[in-house]
């Protein structure tokens, strides 16, 4: 049996004429920049996710690279963030010349640990960045918190107020004590890559935000900061959202809500099997859901010879993943930093051990059944534990 990672062509298939006329649309008007389904999409996005305003971007790297670009965070500042994450998230502060600043997870959800950011504040950090890794909301109330805080300080001259940007790359309509990914920090930040679970058909991405001066701003920088035409307030770039995308994933949004339900489902289904067949946390270790909206963009398991277990699912037809095998802070590119294997243990080890499953929407019961009998003819002894 063959079941893949992604299923994208089962979702075509269902919604084709849906899809096929809205591209039609955007040729028949010819608007590829700034149609109408571009703003469409904004309003429709931010009410999704419980904010005043969206802005449509070219891709999540570029919402999140211009939400920084908004706050005017450059060199000299500090960002703290997560070093398990895509490479996106850290990349953006980088690219603006500010320092990334790592702190480790909590090996239960992979999100950043909340109780270690404090330690991380110096007088230059400027912003936050807390990913909702695989489509659970991080701990927001404690960042949260902590911000506050940390704001009410008296500054030294010149320091500015600390900023949270939630990368919700991976988490549209999850939710924390009944608040949407997005709604909360600062500014919010979606991907319509086309693995996500709002989709496009090629490279997309949205900021949120609940500030108007801050949308106006986010919508000046897109557009190379011209504001009117051939007049540059800013030094922006070209972060626009095309026409064509923004159709196709309207289109989509419509589905988003049945989609999830259906990946909700597939996730109570592998926890029933795992643990029916005594695997569950004895060899394997289920993602750990807490209260509030999963989304499951992926479905990550834990195991000891992660990689064996790769091969043997991969020789046996099953697609899966491996997010992310490098921890950021050890990345080539990040050297410069200075940090050394042991300096984020829990972010390493989840790169060493974990597994993302199929959970696609369209996947049936039969294939789930498949990938955790294929798992269990697999011998995985109990000393392998992760935990
Ligand atoms: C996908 C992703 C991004 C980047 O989105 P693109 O649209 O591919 O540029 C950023 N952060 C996280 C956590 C992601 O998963």
């Amino acid at each position: 049996m063959k079941v893949p990672l992604l299923n994208l062509k089962a979702q075509y298939e269902a919604i084709k004429d849906e899809i096929d006329r809205a591209v039609a649309e955007v040729f028949v008007s010819q608007q590829f920049i700034n149609g109408p389904q571009v703003v469409e999409l904004e309003k429709a996005v931010a009410e999704y996710s419980g904010c005043a305003h969206g802005v449509g971007v070219s891709s999540g790297s570029d919402a999140l690279l211009i939400a920084l670009m908004a706050e005017d965070i450059g060199p000299g500042d500090e960002v703290i963030t997560t070093p398990y994450t895509f490479f996106a998230t850290a990349g953006a502060i980088a690219r603006v010349g500010a320092k990334p600043v790592f702190v480790d997870i909590d090996p239960s959800t992979f999100n950043i640990n909340p109780n270690l950011i404090e330690q991380a504040v110096t007088e230059s950090t400027r912003a936050i960045i807390p990913v909702h890794l695989f489509g659970q909301m991080a701990d927001m109330d404690p960042i949260m918190d902590l911000v506050h805080s940390q704001n009410q300080k008296p500054k030294t001259k010149n320091q500015k107020p600390i900023i949270v940007i939630e990368d919700a790359a991976q988490a549209i309509g999850s939710e924390y004590k009944g608040r949407r990914a997005g709604s909360i920090g600062d500014y919010g930040t979606f991907s319509f890559f086309p693995s996500k679970n709002l989709g496009g058909a090629g490279d997309g991405g949205l900021v949120v935000c609940q500030d108007a001066e801050r949308a106006e701003r986010l919508k000046i920088l897109r557009n190379h900061g011209s504001k009117p035409k051939y007049f540059h307030k800013f030094i922006g770039g070209n972060f626009r959202l095309d026409t064509i995308q923004a159709a196709v994933v309207l289109a989509k949004l419509r589905h988003l809500d049945s989609w999830t339900a259906a990946r909700q489902k597939n996730a109570e289904a592998y926890r029933k099997l795992f643990h029916e067949c005594g695997l569950a946390g004895n060899g394997v270790a289920l993602p750990e859901e807490r209260e509030g909206r999963h989304i499951y963009n992926q479905f990550v398991i834990r195991t000891h010879d992660r990689d064996g277990l790769k091969a043997h699912l991969h020789a046996n037809g099953v697609g899966t993943e491996v997010y992310y095998p490098l921890p950021l802070h050890l990345q080539e590119c990040f050297a410069y930093l200075g940090h050394q294997r042991g300096d984020f243990p829990h972010a390493e080890k989840a790169a060493a051990d974990s597994l993302a499953l199929p959970i696609d929407p369209a996947l049936s019961e039969v294939a789930i059944e498949y990938v955790v009998s294929t798992i269990n003819q697999k011998p995985i002894t109990s000393s392998q534990q992760p935990k």
